[in-house]
């Protein structure tokens, strides 16, 4: 069981409690009420090696979530840990203006040379929300060096998730996280999105993306002068609770924006790099997006790097004489680190010698398979699958679809079944999904199903 699993044998540097003590004494978590804490301390780990996770009393856990959706090929994989131990010894990091490096030219040259056609230029940040604000940025600069200065407004999906940075936070649309911050962001346009769970009775995917589509035409042919970009996550909106939308919705905004001079910014830095099937969700819509922010799986998983790939057309109007002042002048610390390019070439190299987009249909097929299997639980009203993501959405009453009070906190519940059943399960509010690592095989699925379906079972009883 656990043959390949050499480093998970190690004696604990510290008991689990010790650890755990002496973070609550000086960590301040993200995304948590620390005063959740009390009765659920948190797991203190010392190793990972594939799809597990071990704490430092030696259990393990299988990481459904892929850490938050960003590891792809596993814990410790050998090929990543080699190429970044070797760039290690070469060049850790070196001011990305002024000087280049192998690892991000070569990086910006394939990822250019994978993204949909027509996105020529590679600008790295150091993280998702980074790359999103350049994105926001590049956009509204675009159209001021394009003497168009009174476009400056931006279009957002309702459930979007765009990061937690202000200018992230003011394009996303989950309260949870905006709501108290209002007075500190700046305006924008919501739109209904077209996720597929709010459609009308007897309404198929697409003719709902089409009802969503054709109110966002009708906002960009009225009020198109003044509107920079439309932002979206093509797909899936992930942090809204893995909801997901027909890709016919993508095409149709790319053709309104482009009759209406609108850009389109996709967001794929959860969805990018396989997640969805394709390697980009945009390529089931046949789409390119004027500029794409990737990030999270780009390093496999393993450092901070994100990228901003914008069309020619952009990058050309920033190109001109320094005194004319048209150049994009932001900046971050960390552009381009050779460690995370060295971790991104190294993930890119094993999506192209081992086959994984095809070995992944085979894996998401297995697990869709195995995943519908909660839809005969009592308070499952949904399973839906793009890909390698799957997701349940647990309801109060699954006729009418009625949810769990919040405050009864569900979710919560099942998270913490799945621990003490070895398994990480991070439930959004009360939507219990699956986005595993790549590498995870079918008596890994096999547990991973059937301890959400115990927890959900469990959560659900009262
Ligand atoms: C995670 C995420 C972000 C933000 O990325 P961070 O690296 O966490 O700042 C932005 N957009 C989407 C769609 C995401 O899932």
């Amino acid at each position: 069981m656990c043959e390949n699993f050499g480093i998970m044998h190690q004696p604990a540097t510290a008991p689990a409690s010790d650890l755990a003590a002496r973070d609550l004494r000086v960590i301040w978590h993200p995304c948590t009420q620390m005063k959740d804490h009390e009765d659920l301390p948190p797991v203190a780990l010392r190793a990972g090696r594939g799809v597990w996770l071990e704490d430092v009393s030696g259990r393990r856990y299988l990481d459904a979530v892929s850490s938050w959706w960003v590891n792809l090929f596993g814990h410790a994989n050998p090929r990543i840990n080699e190429a970044v131990s070797a760039q290690l010894e070469r060049l850790e990091h070196v001011i990305f203006a002024g000087f280049t490096h192998e690892p991000a030219v070569r990086l910006g040259e394939r990822l250019v040379a994978l993204a949909p056609p027509g996105l020529t230029r590679c600008f790295f940040a150091d993280n998702g929300s980074a790359a999103v604000e350049v994105a926001l940025k590049m956009s509204f600069h675009y159209w001021r060096n394009a003497g168009r200065p009174e476009k400056t407004r931006f279009v957002t999906l309702s459930g979007s998730y765009h990061g937690e940075t202000l200018g992230a936070l003011a394009v996303g649309n989950v309260d949870l996280y905006k709501a108290l911050y209002r007075p500190l962001l700046m305006d924008v346009i919501t739109v209904p999105s077209p996720d597929a769970y709010l459609r009308e009775p007897g309404e198929s995917w697409q003719e709902c993306a089409a009802r969503a589509g054709a109110h966002l035409e009708r906002v960009l042919a009225e009020r198109g002068d003044e509107i920079a970009a439309v932002i979206l996550e093509p797909l899936v909106q992930c942090a809204a609770g893995m909801r997901m939308h027909h890709p016919s919705y993508l095409a149709q905004v790319r053709a309104a924006c482009t009759r209406h001079g609108v850009h389109l910014i996709a967001d794929e830095i959860a969805v990018g790099f396989g997640r969805t099937g394709t390697m980009f969700a945009c390529e089931q819509a046949g789409i390119s997006p004027d500029l794409m922010c990737v990030s999270k799986g780009l390093t496999g998983g393993y450092l901070p790097l994100s990228a901003v790939l914008a069309g020619e057309r952009i990058y050309a109007a920033f190109y001109d004489d320094y005194v004319k002042l048209n150049a994009f002048l932001h900046s971050h610390s960390y552009t381009g680190n050779p460690l995370a390019c060295a971790a991104a070439n190294a993930t890119l190299d094993i999506f192209e010698s081992e086959r994984i987009l095809e070995r992944n249909r085979e894996t998401a097929q297995y697990l869709g398979r195995r995943a519908r299997a909660l839809e005969s639980l009592a308070h499952v009203a949904e399973v839906r699958q793009t890909g390698m993501i799957v997701a349940a959405e647990v309801v109060r009453d699954r006729s009418t679809r009625e949810p769990f009070p919040w405050t009864e906190r569900r979710g919560r519940r099942i998270h913490r079944h799945a621990l003490e059943h070895g398994v990480l399960l991070r439930p959004i509010g009360d939507v219990v999904y699956f986005m595993p690592p790549y590498v995870i095989d079918r008596a890994q699925i096999d547990l991973m199903v059937d301890v959400a379906a115990a927890g959900i079972e469990r959560a659900t009883c009262d």
